[in-house]
């Protein structure tokens, strides 16, 4: 009682929500209310990298034992990740991802689609 432990939630960087900490057992490391995430580990949890940068959702996949997956990559180093989808993401936020990946949608600059 009265003694904060490790799992300490966190402040989204892209739409300044604040995350509430993280369950026993479950690793949250993207926003659930607009799935960005942070380059905050070199392997899932490590928190060992450097970069920071914000990681961008780009696409919903299905997995076929962990259920939905969201394709994060970093927009400073452009490192790629899938991260398991949580119970209390935004379905809002989950549809947004789809539509964009599927109708491509006003992307960010480093994506430039010439048709
Ligand atoms: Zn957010
Ligand atoms: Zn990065």
């Amino acid at each position: 009682m009265g003694r904060k432990t490790e799992n300490t939630g966190f402040t989204c960087i892209n739409c300044g929500a604040a995350v509430p900490p993280i369950q026993a057992g479950t690793i949250r490391n993207h926003c659930p209310c607009c799935l960005y995430s942070m380059h905050v580990d070199e392997d899932i949890g490590d928190r060992r990298s450097l970069c920071l940068g914000l990681m961008v959702p780009q696409s919903i996949e299905p997995h076929s034992s962990k259920g939905q997956q969201i394709q994060h990559k970093c927009k400073k180093c452009g490192f790629a990740r899938k991260n398991k989808l949580a119970p209390d993401d935004d379905v809002n936020a989950v549809v947004q991802v789809i539509k964009k990946s599927v109708f491509g949608g006003e992307d960010h600059r480093d994506n430039r689609r010439t048709n």
